[in-house]
């Protein structure tokens, strides 16, 4: 393998098969990695935000890839990152690539929001988030426009469906978890996983609470949905992972196994957090993340409240800890204490 001169040209990883890797705002996960099939159907695989797409194009250019030959993009999931510059890409095919992803995040991907505005707001009040901060979250909730433009999607992407990139097969796996739309592409013969952030090498797993429109708080348990998505993919036992972010994966044991570590030790460290109180999530979220500090409302406080949360949601499950509505606000306490 040869190091580009470029950091975002592509590079060649395996037979037909390249990968560039492109800038997002904020330190994680990091840059997003975007994957080219090249052959007899020329398939992108996410496409990174709309304002990296002059890189992207760039990137295309030096491969000698006329990007006017591209089929399909297909987004491995509704957030910014994966589908922000397809409709730009789209345009620049003269309209006949497809836009391919999975039912479930067609919404968010169409509309670039997953829920309206107010259902955030309900949420964090939810989670016990202070008034002054919840405006301050404002401004971060238009962030999205500056980072991807909606987009139709032409194609769905169920579980099973069998699809071709490039000159390889390949099958899709729905594996909601990270969003309740993430999808994984499997290259059966070639036992490669395109992971889309399901699996990331350099951090723990990010199971993203699953807000709904008209509801005051998520059902759907993510962490559960995350870890059974997992199993999914432990029993492909794939031997080459590519991520979206970070560096590609070839020991997936040594990964899911550490995943399951860490998810038992942060259910551990709440249990002692709450340890005979009541509290809302959002101050369980400040004394198991206290680096965040601040009075800002930033994405990391945002993702700390979803990851306390959704832990939270387990453990309710798991009838260790009881979570109660009160004046719209939810109050955490242990089951023995309920
Ligand atoms: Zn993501």
């Amino acid at each position: 393998m040869t190091f580009p001169h470029r950091k975002e040209a592509f590079t060649e990883i395996y037979p037909g098969i390249f990968r560039t890797t492109l800038p997002i705002p904020g330190r994680r996960p990091g840059p997003v990695n975007v994957y080219l099939f090249q052959g007899e159907i020329n398939v992108l695989v996410d496409t990174g935000a709309k304002h990296t797409v002059h890189l992207l194009k760039k990137a295309f250019r030096d491969l000698g890839f006329d990007i006017k030959t591209l089929n399909q993009i297909i987004a491995t999931h509704g957030h910014l990152d994966h589908y922000g510059a397809a409709r730009h890409l789209i345009r620049c095919t003269g309209g006949h690539a497809t836009l391919a992803a999975h039912p479930e995040d067609v919404h968010a991907i169409r509309t670039g929001r997953e829920v309206p505005l107010g259902t955030y707001k309900d949420y964090f009040s939810a989670m016990g988030v202070p008034v002054v901060l919840r405006f301050l979250m404002m401004p971060l909730m238009f962030l999205g426009k500056f980072l991807a433009d909606p987009c139709r999607v032409d194609l769905l992407l169920n579980d099973g469906d069998k699809i071709r990139l490039g000159n390889y097969d390949a099958t899709v796996l729905s594996t909601p978890g990270h969003t309740r739309g993430s999808v994984c592409i499997y290259l059966e013969t070639e036992k490669i996983l395109l992971a889309g952030d399901h699996i990331i090498e350099h951090i723990t797993p990010n199971a993203f609470v699953m807000l709904e429109k008209n509801r005051f708080l998520p059902q759907r348990l993510s962490q559960s949905e995350y870890y059974a998505s997992l199993e999914k993919i432990e029993a492909l036992s794939p031997e080459l992972v590519l991520t979206a972010h970070g560096q590609p994966v070839t020991d997936i044991k040594k990964i899911i196994s550490g995943y399951r570590e860490s998810f038992e030790k942060r259910k551990e460290k709440l249990l002692g957090i709450i340890n005979g109180d009541k509290k809302t999530v959002y101050r369980i979220a400040r004394e198991l993340f206290p680096e965040l500090g601040g009075k800002r409302f930033s994405l990391d406080l945002f993702l700390a409240i979803s990851e306390t949360y959704t832990h939270l949601q387990v453990l309710e499950r798991e009838g260790k800890i009881a979570m109660e509505m009160k004046q719209q606000k939810l109050r955490v306490e242990n089951a023995c204490a309920a």
